[in-house]
């Protein structure tokens, strides 16, 4: 283990104090929890305010400590990731139920968290923070553990993989499938049990194989196995209509490689050695998975008839794979930074390329280096306002927006039918300026009820024009 510096003690102590007293439901000390999520983001390499900010995380909502405090004794920085993490919740228990918090669509609280996320260092510390809570879910009681579950599956497992942190996704997910359908778990893994001891010998002996044929070939190489996890076997039954015959990578062996020249060899290596199977050779390096997976994968059928999957890849591509965007904000990982820059990990895609300039910022930081922290931050959402339908959909709004611009971002047949709103479940005005969190729910008549008098209630363009037309329509 390494040593803590004396911020990281400091930090340590406050928390520790903060909490006195304090028990999880478990029994153990509250303390137990944010040192645990500490740990994780310190395993995961982050930085130091992050690691500081892990340990604080929960004191500002659960303890007398105030964001001020923290910035006071932590620097603005770790009092911004404290003030993320801590909003964050904010804007969850805005749905007090998990039921009817759960949005309708997956992106929309995956858009939440990054944009109250704003630090991408946010959602990792909110990652770390949700993994332990998992770790630990068996000490809640049994409704509970399965709203936590699930929201897991839908929501942070996917979260991680559109970060490309695979290790973690797995975990969670694995851990929350558990509980949303325990004994499908159990059937599941036992099937990947018994699979993977009946092909144990044939693996040994492709194993040697490989590695006989890559060492002939002078190519440096590791070879492992990779067991599949079982909510993505799961998963792929259910696309498959239970069929496991379609299942062709139960089993896989991941060979890492120094560099894609030799990944490119590495599989044709393979092929000579077997017969790869038709349309499933995947070539993920010239064409990377939208979260900038990058791996080649083949299928092949072995002479005793045994189907086994191939993961090609470099060492690059197998930090990012695993670790994903944590990966980049390794300490001594100026070296994979520096790989996406030479172009040995290809571009991100550009769908992840605010990823690559946040990183770019981060490692600046590490460096030293003076830093706008404003670029730290996501400025995409900084003028808008989340609101929520009373079914948990997620609104986006400028700043300043009122009900009725709400009303006709729905849809402008309610626009047109407005009587009234409940926001937060009270009967409100139609000048009330909506805020981040507030739940928002039209009342509507059966008949248009548009009038002129609306024009000073709005402020999007968009309600301005749908009004005017309802209007013309109505004089019409
Ligand atoms: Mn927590």
């Amino acid at each position: 283990m390494k040593t803590e510096s004396t911020r990281v003690k400091k930090a340590i102590k406050l928390a520790t104090s903060a909490h006195e007293g304090q028990l999880r439901k478990s029994g153990d000390p509250y303390i137990s929890h944010p040192l645990a999520v500490m740990k994780i983001v310190e395993d995961w390499g982050m930085d130091e305010d992050t690691i500081i900010a892990a340990v604080l995380h929960d004191t500002v909502e659960d303890t007398s400590i105030t964001i001020k405090q923290i910035r006071d004794e932590f620097g603005e920085q770790v009092a911004f990731l404290v003030d993320g993490v801590t909003k964050l919740g904010d804007a969850r228990s805005g749905m007090r139920d998990l039921d009817t918090y759960l949005p309708s669509t997956k992106d929309n609280l995956l858009r939440l968290l990054v944009a109250t996320g704003a630090d991408i260092r946010v959602l990792i510390i909110k990652l770390a923070d949700r993994l332990h809570n998992l770790r630990t879910l068996s000490a809640l009681p049994p409704d509970k553990q399965k709203k936590i579950a699930k929201e897991s599956l839908e929501v942070f497992a996917p979260l991680a993989d559109r970060l490309n942190m695979g290790r973690l996704r797995v975990e969670m997910a694995d851990i929350a499938f558990s509980y949303v359908d325990p004994k499908r778990y159990r059937e599941l893994s036992d099937i990947i049990e018994k699979y993977n001891q009946s092909a144990e010998k044939t693996m040994q002996k492709i194993r040697k194989e490989v590695s006989e044929a890559l060492g002939r070939e002078k190519i440096k190489f590791q070879i492992s196995g990779r067991v599949k996890s079982v909510y993505s076997l799961h998963k792929k039954l259910a696309k498959h209509n239970q069929n496991m015959g379609e299942i062709y990578d139960l089993t896989a062996l991941r060979v890492i490689v120094n560099d894609i020249t030799d990944c490119y060899l590495t599989l044709g290596i393979i092929h000579s050695l077997y017969m790869p199977m038709n349309g499933r050779i995947k070539d993920y390096i010239a064409m990377p998975k939208q979260n900038g997976y990058q791996s080649l994968h083949t299928t092949v059928i072995t002479k005793d008839k045994k189907v086994i999957e191939f993961q090609i890849r470099t060492h690059e591509m197998h930090e990012y794979a695993e670790r994903g965007l944590a990966a980049s904000f390794y300490y001594n990982e100026q070296k994979l930074t520096e790989s996406y820059r030479t172009g040995k990990i290809q571009h991100l895609p550009t769908s992840l390329l605010w990823i690559t300039e946040l990183q770019d910022t981060a490692a600046k930081l590490r460096a030293g280096k003076k830093v706008d922290i404003k670029k730290l931050r996501l400025n995409l959402f900084a003028d808008k306002i989340f609101v929520y339908t009373p079914k948990g959909d997620i609104i986006d709004l400028p700043k300043g927006s009122l009900p009725l611009d709400f009303a006709y971002r729905l849809h402008s047949e309610i626009g047109g039918r407005v009587q009234g709103v409940k926001i937060n479940g009270k009967m409100s005005s139609l000048n009330t300026k909506l805020k981040h969190g507030d739940i928002v729910e039209i009342i509507t008549s059966k008949n248009p009820t548009a009038k002129a008098s609306w024009f000073d209630k709005i402020i999007t363009p968009h309600a301005r024009q749908k009004l005017k037309q309802q209007l013309t329509k109505l004089s019409g």
